[in-house]
């Protein structure tokens, strides 16, 4: 199973270790010095914070590795003053739930298991229900002489703070971009309407209350959803669910459970009711990730030919539309030399060597026409070995000398195959528009430079000519 760098990027196999323990120590001490005296946590984020490090990193999550992040419970516990025997029983529960979580989500393919799908996103939901159950059900079995709530209170009390903050938090480590795809990412400036009104949402499910509070912010979050990662989106129904479990515990959102449910508080269907709520966004989240992934491959594949990396002949007649209209605002216009290339004899290439061969001569020309090439200048694949080039700023009178740079560095290309060595040629025709002249549609300069190119294949090849009524200076 590929390893993903997140968490533990050192190589060595006992600093590793040492890690997985250390992180386990702290992480539990942080939570037993967080949780309010002789009571249970609001959140105890250990296990799935632990349950997403071993599913972001394979490697540790063997019997020793378990073994590891038990004792590291344990040790935390001791070093508060606990004795022996919850600090062991408690730390079964824990791991039940690690454990349970982990098994259930690394069954699944890493497109799931990483949240890139709805599928994923709803076996978390499963494997967190799971871990909570486990954890739950261990506690009323071997913990149950240290609560003095009943066994239905106490699996409920478990399983609803279990499962909240499982699906909280679990989703953040899953989705969590790694070093490499952090180094790779564009930073665009982040959208902030969403998350001002995310905020003002939360704040209204305090200010206004009742037990319907806890769903106002979900338009916002489906909003978010829409727009951000599910990385960030993860980060935020982080913050807004665990907002709202606060609200409820503080008696801030004011809700009534009738107590004819023993056992079943205010908290734990608040709990339960706001776990549910994020499912929601972050199904949204990895559905619209998907579909912006599949957007801009479209757009890729549409606008880049896949052989040579030129612009594809729709790509290409976009923008020489484009830049053949902007050149009309400007007084006065612009030149613009449009060159027409097409490689001499190339089919002798593909029947004598193959259409393979044919293919690395084609990357080869066309990689060395890039390298010539300047920043504004398009160049495009029209369709088998004939490209496109404009040259904005260059009128075709003075194109002669880019255009024979561009016929010699192709001249010069030495392709080599194996044990052979290849050479080849190519013809040119040139056509544009003069400062003076108003601009021509793309179709009439492109079918002028076919005719230039036609003359320079019919004169013998390897040569530049230009189109009719083009006079040759420089
Ligand atoms: P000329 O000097 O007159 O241009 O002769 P030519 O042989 O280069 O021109 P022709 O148009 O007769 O042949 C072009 C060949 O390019 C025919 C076609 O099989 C081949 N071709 C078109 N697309 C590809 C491609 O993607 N890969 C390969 N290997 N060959 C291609
Ligand atoms: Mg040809
Ligand atoms: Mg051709």
């Amino acid at each position: 199973m590929p390893v993903d760098p997140m968490v533990f990027p050192v190589p060595s196999r006992l600093l590793l270790l040492l890690t997985l323990f250390g992180l386990t120590f702290g992480l539990t001490l942080a939570g037993i010095l967080a949780r309010p005296i002789e009571s249970l946590s609001l959140f105890w984020p250990v296990n799935a914070v632990l349950a997403g490090v071993l599913l972001r990193n394979p490697r540790h999550a063997s019997t020793g590795g378990f073994a590891l992040v038990y004792l590291g419970m344990v040790a935390a516990d001791f070093a508060c003053g606990s004795s022996w025997k919850p600090a062991l029983w408690f730390n079964l529960c824990n791991l039940g739930a690690i454990v349970s979580i982990w098994y259930l989500m690394s069954r699944l393919p890493r497109i799931h298991r990483r949240l890139r799908t709805p599928h994923g996103t709803l076996c978390l939901f499963a494997a967190c229900g799971a871990g909570a159950m486990v954890a739950a059900s261990l506690a009323c079995i071997v913990a149950a002489p240290w609560f003095e709530q009943s066994v239905r209170a106490t699996w409920l009390a478990w399983f609803s703070e279990q499962f909240s903050t499982s699906v909280l938090v679990l989703p953040l480590l899953l989705t969590a971009p790694s070093p490499r795809a952090l180094g790779r990412s564009n930073t665009q400036p982040i959208r902030l309407a969403p998350l001002l009104v995310l905020m003002l949402s939360l704040a209204l499910s305090i200010g206004f209350g009742g037990p319907g509070a806890i769903a106002f912010p979900i338009a916002a979050l489906l909003w978010c959803a829409l727009i951000y990662s599910p990385f960030f989106v993860s980060v935020l129904t982080l913050i807004a669910g665990s907002t709202l479990i606060v609200a409820v515990a503080q008696n801030l959102v004011h809700f009534i459970v009738p107590q004819s449910e023993p056992g079943v508080t205010t908290l734990m269907s608040a709990r339960l009711g706001i776990a549910m709520l994020v499912l929601g966004p972050l199904v949204v989240a990895c559905v619209s990730h998907a579909n912006r992934g599949l957007m801009a491959r479209l757009e890729h594949q549409a606008t880049i030919d896949h052989l040579t990396g030129a612009l594809t002949r729709s790509a290409f007649t976009r923008r020489a539309n484009a830049l053949l209209d902007s050149r009309v605002l400007h007084t006065p216009h612009a030149p613009l030399t449009l060159m027409m290339l097409d490689i001499d004899h190339f089919k002798h290439i593909n029947d004598q060597h193959g259409h393979a061969v044919g293919d690395q001569v084609l990357q080869q020309f066309a990689l060395t026409l890039q390298e010539q090439l300047h920043e504004g200048e398009l160049f495009a694949r029209l369709g088998g070995e004939e490209f496109a080039i404009i040259v904005p700023g260059l009128a075709p009178e003075l194109a002669q000398f880019s255009a024979e740079r561009l016929r010699r560095a192709v001249q010069d290309l030495r392709i080599s195959q194996a044990e052979l060595q290849l050479t080849i040629t190519v013809s040119i025709g040139l056509a544009g528009c003069t400062d003076a002249t108003q601009s021509p549609p793309l179709d009439v300069l492109l079918a002028q430079a076919d005719q230039a190119l036609y003359r320079a294949k019919a004169q013998g090849r390897n040569r530049i000519e230009h189109a009719e009524g083009l006079r040759q200076r420089g």
